[in-house]
């Protein structure tokens, strides 16, 4: 069993970025600047944000955070996206899911510039990913991609089982990893809630991504031996012995399912991190004007 760190990975990869953000300031070009819009006091959205807004600083981005009350309007929320998309310092940008009941996450998204859209939410770039064109591919799935390419896991011809169908992580993943591309050609199965028996398409599966929100749902009897395993969920649970009184764990039953697989990724420390340091690649791209030019 071989741990994947994301982590690790995502450290390299910023390292990366780093150094290409202090060629372009020694040329004297303009500085990637990635902008987020946080709405309310949900504590894994302003952690989740935080940790965006750290990332930019460690490789030299600049950002910006606008934090707005619970009790803004759609209206006005649209109206920051508006100067968003037409600010010129700002190359990307994402606005922080979940948004308050009254708020139309659909609106929201929409509204987004595709060429600011650096989460790669706009169905513009989901349309474009699912067409093999230029795009901001999702961050989550993209950091899945670099995980598996740089640890040199072939994906070829390997049967894939996706558990859960979100737009932004398993209805994706399941596009991607089908492509005819470097990390792709797989054989997918999209499975979800309504899927009749899991545990029977799981077992078949050489690599497994979970994206279900149920914590340790994937058991080491759902799995085959040498199966690689991508845990997307970051789940809180209870843990009076923590200071902060819950732990993150991930879909997947770490305990039993590791010992039979070939990698795996922890939680946390796996997919999160390598979820955060796409988003800068993303940003980077827009700021390079890669993507739309
Ligand atoms: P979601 O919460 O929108 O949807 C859950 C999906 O799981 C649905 O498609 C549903 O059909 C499926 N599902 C639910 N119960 C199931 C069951 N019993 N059997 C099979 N499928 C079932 O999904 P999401 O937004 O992709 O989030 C999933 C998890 O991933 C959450 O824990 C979330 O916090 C985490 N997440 C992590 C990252 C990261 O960077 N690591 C990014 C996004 C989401």
């Amino acid at each position: 069993m071989n741990i994947l760190d994301g982590k690790a990975l995502s450290e390299t990869i910023k390292q990366e970025i780093a150094v290409q953000v202090a060629e372009i300031k020694a040329a004297g070009g303009k500085i990637p600047h990635l902008a987020a819009v946080l709405v309310g006091n949900d504590p894994a959205s302003q952690s989740y944000v935080k940790s965006k807004v750290r990332s930019c600083e460690q490789v030299g981005f600049n950002s910006t955070l606008i934090r707005q009350d619970d009790s803004i309007t759609e209206e006005a929320l649209l109206a920051i996206i508006d100067d968003l998309n037409e600010d010129p310092y700002v190359d990307g940008f994402i606005v922080q899911l979940p948004l308050p009941k009254h708020i139309d996450e659909e609106k929201v998204t929409l509204r987004i510039d595709p060429k600011k859209d650096v989460d790669g939410f706009h169905p513009i770039n989901f349309g474009r990913m699912a067409q093999g064109l230029a795009c901001y591919l999702p961050a989550t799935p993209y950091g899945i991609l670099q995980m598996l390419e740089r640890n040199g896991i072939e994906t070829s011809g390997k049967h894939c089982v996706v558990v859960g169908r979100s737009n932004i992580v398993g209805t994706p993943m399941s596009i991607l990893l089908s492509r005819k591309a470097k990390v792709g050609n797989c054989t997918v199965t999209l499975t979800h809630s309504r899927t009749r028996d899991l545990a029977a398409e799981t077992q078949r599966a050489d690599i497994i991504v979970a994206a279900i929100g149920i914590p340790g749902f994937i058991s080491g009897d759902m799995v085959k031996e040498g199966v690689v395993i991508i845990d997307v969920g970051i789940n809180r649970v209870e843990d009076a012995s923590r200071k902060r009184g819950y732990r993150l764990v991930g879909d997947v039953d770490f305990e039993s399912v590791a010992p039979k697989s070939s990698f795996i990724t922890p939680v946390p420390g796996g997919v999160g991190p390598m979820t955060v340091t796409s988003l800068l690649l993303n940003t980077l791209k827009a700021s390079k004007k890669e993507v739309y030019g």
